[in-house]
């Protein structure tokens, strides 16, 4: 065996190596026969059934250093977990190690810098909940479940990612444990070819163990608009908004999402599972200036439900949780960034929407450009800064035994957006990961090349392999 493979298993370790290291590690480690087991390995997409042979559950940076050592001196297949929400499952694996972060959650506030600091399996809840107590906001993930660690290194779209950037565009540094268990810390002026390459290139260089961020003043009211139109106007909703993107100032962050009622507690009973084309827009400001701002949104035609408010910043966080809870759904998503959205591809999603196999399902339209269009795009690894939208296909079900059809479905339907593409994906919306050097080209662009190169200089051997994998050269 040689250490560079990376593809041994736990059950092929001697008792006194596994001994040796579940003494010199301070969290608990799981294996098969541990009763929590099951519930530790459970991922967000409940498709995702990976029984790795071990999970070390990390306290802390010392932790973290003993897991990469161990794994690296026995060749072990590692996966990194933040909170688990990838929907490839790249958080597990079968039969090695996943070094589990997800109780490493601490956020420190400095109110007078406007930064905090954040530990490596924090979720954007734990952020919201101590960033608010000094009215500050964190550029972070719009279900507060979602893991810090994941979406942040991907590039991390917030609602008020026109206003301020994506997740990446406000880190100032962040600590790292390398593939050779060395700690580092890396920012504008330390390990800067590493910082470049955090900021969009995924897990591919490191397990970060705490990310500074710069945070902004907003809250704690702010107004969000989720206004449901019935399917039927869809077709007219969609094109006003998407004239309308044109024009709009960066305060304005908004999605048209194609979806159905929700069949929940306080929708109208008559109008659950009903296809609906959803308005959903967020002002980062005065929430009595949003309001003004966003009225249109709420006027294109008479919507079935009108949702919107003004709400606490941290309410409109927790909105959409309670319809993608952790493990309750079958998830198969794909995501595309268009330059533009003409009226046949109009005509195309609408078309496939009104098709959609599963009511859970959402087709969202984010729109982007603002403040993320304005950092060039060889400032950070983060691939594609110039696209209009992001067109995500979050195809998602409830029954295992149509696996196979909302997949086909899923796959047809991106196959169809690529050709109006220009053929670049946001990784973090992606369910099909390993093995592909395409997914890291489309992911990244102009910058895969540079990639590759620190890649090869952090991590030449792969160690960090389960993710938009960035193969080193050799
Ligand atoms: C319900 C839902 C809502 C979402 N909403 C948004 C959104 O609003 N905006 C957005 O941009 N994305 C969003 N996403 C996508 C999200 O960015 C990705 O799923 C991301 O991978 C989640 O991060 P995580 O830490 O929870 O993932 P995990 O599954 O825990 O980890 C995924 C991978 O990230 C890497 N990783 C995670 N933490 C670390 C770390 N500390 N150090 C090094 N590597 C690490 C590892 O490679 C790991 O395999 C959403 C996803 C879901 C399921």
């Amino acid at each position: 065996m040689t250490i560079s493979q990376a593809t041994q298993t736990i059950d092929q370790l001697s008792s006194e190596v596994l001994d040796r290291f579940k003494t010199g590690f301070a969290g608990p480690i799981f294996s098969i026969n541990d009763t929590d087991y099951d519930s530790e390995r459970q991922l967000w997409n409940k498709m995702i059934d990976k029984s790795p042979g071990l999970i070390a559950r990390c306290t802390g940076v010392h932790d973290v250093i003993q897991a990469v050592n161990f794994a690296k001196h026995n060749g072990l297949v590692t996966s990194v977990r933040g909170a688990g929400h990838n929907v490839a499952g790249n958080a597990m694996n079968d039969g090695g190690l996943a070094i589990d972060l997800s109780h490493m959650r601490a956020v420190l506030v400095n109110p007078k810098s406007k930064t905090a600091i954040v530990q490596g399996g924090a979720t954007w809840a734990d952020i919201d909940r101590e960033t608010q107590t000094f009215g500050l906001v964190c550029a972070g993930g719009v279900v507060s479940d979602t893991g810090v660690g994941g979406l942040t290194l991907g590039g991390g779209l917030s609602w008020i990612r026109r206003k301020v950037g994506m997740s990446i565009d406000n880190l100032i540094g962040a600590d790292m444990v390398l593939a050779d268990g060395s700690y580092v810390h890396a920012s504008q002026s330390e390990n800067t070819d590493l910082f470049w390459a955090v900021r969009g290139g995924g897990g591919n260089f490191g397990i970060v163990t705490s990310f500074e961020f710069q945070l902004h003043d907003l809250g704690p009211e702010v107004m969000f608009v989720a206004c449901m139109y019935p399917r039927e106007v869809g077709a007219k909703v969609m094109k006003w908004w998407v004239e309308c993107t044109r024009t709009l100032p960066d305060e304005v962050t908004s999605d048209c999402i194609h979806w159905a009622v929700p069949v929940f507690p306080g929708f109208p009973e008559e109008m659950q599972g009903k296809p609906v084309t959803v308005l959903a827009a967020m002002y980062s400001g005065s929430a009595e200036e949003g309001q003004k701002v966003l009225q249109p949104f709420r006027e294109v035609a008479d919507p079935l439900l009108d949702l919107s408010n003004i709400y606490p910043y941290a309410g409109v966080q927790q909105m959409f949780d309670p319809f993608l809870a952790k493990g309750e759904l079958y998830s198969y998503w794909k995501s595309l960034y268009m330059d533009d959205l003409s009226d046949s591809l109009q005509e195309l999603i609408i078309d496939r929407a009104n098709q959609s196999p599963a009511p859970q399902s959402l087709i969202s339209i984010r729109n982007l450009q603002g403040a993320i269009g304005r950092v060039p795009s060889e400032a950070t690894a983060f691939g594609e800064r110039g696209a209009r939208f992001l067109v995500s296909i979050d195809t998602m079900w409830v029954d295992a035994e149509r696996n196979n059809d909302n997949i086909q479905w899923t796959r047809d339907f991106f196959k169809e957006l690529h050709q109006h593409s220009n053929g670049q994906v946001y990784f973090n919306f992606n369910s099909d990961m390993s093995g592909s050097d395409d997914l890291a080209k489309d992911s990244f662009g102009p910058n895969y090349e540079k990639l590759i190169e620190v890649k090869t200089k952090f991590d030449p051997e792969n160690f960090f392999r389960l993710n938009a994998n960035i193969r080193p050269k050799g």
